[in-house]
């Protein structure tokens, strides 16, 4: 599936990104063409933010870098990594405050079945345990006492992170 399938070629057109927004269009420009691991992440990323500091919450720039971020956490600089406009990308265990960004292709799959997930959630109360934790403690929500199951929405990152697992 090329970068463009990927991004683009989602069945619900309405929750895709916006790829007319002229804002965009460098990005669009910058990875045409190119296979996944030609695709400058860093550079994509530094002009999501540009357009995050003007729009905090801009749905599609965030679903970007989430896209880009994704399995690219030890590449990209601890600037970028840290900077408060990505809060929203990354899973927080909140046990112990690692991060993590799930994987943004596992909203489109209807069964969320994960074997040793990076982290479990809870559907009712949004309690988050990344992977060191759920082992020691148990995948069973300490509250509502049900079954946690891989973490598909960022619940977004609250305080600065000690440690980033990067897939
Ligand atoms: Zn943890
Ligand atoms: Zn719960």
């Amino acid at each position: 599936m090329s970068i463009w399938q990927k991004l683009f070629g989602r069945k619900s057109g309405t929750e895709s990104p916006e790829p007319l927004d002229p804002r965009f269009r460098w990005i669009k420009d910058t990875i045409w063409g190119k296979r996944w691991d030609e695709i400058p992440f860093e550079d994509c990323i530094s002009r999501l933010l540009l357009i995050l500091r003007d729009d905090p919450k801009c749905k599609p720039a965030l679903e970007w870098a989430a896209m880009f971020a994704h399995g690219n956490i030890k590449r990209l600089g601890f600037e970028v990594i840290r900077n408060p406009l990505l809060d929203p990308i990354f899973a927080q265990c909140d046990e112990c405050g690692d991060c993590w960004i799930p994987d943004p292709t596992a909203k489109a799959v209807a069964m969320n079945i994960v074997l040793n997930p990076i982290g479990v959630g809870c559907d009712k109360c949004g309690r988050v345990l990344c992977r060191r934790c759920y082992e020691q403690l148990t995948v069973t929500c300490s509250r509502c006492r049900r079954d946690m199951e891989s973490v598909i929405h960022a619940n977004g990152r609250k305080r600065p992170a000690r440690r980033y697992y990067g897939n």
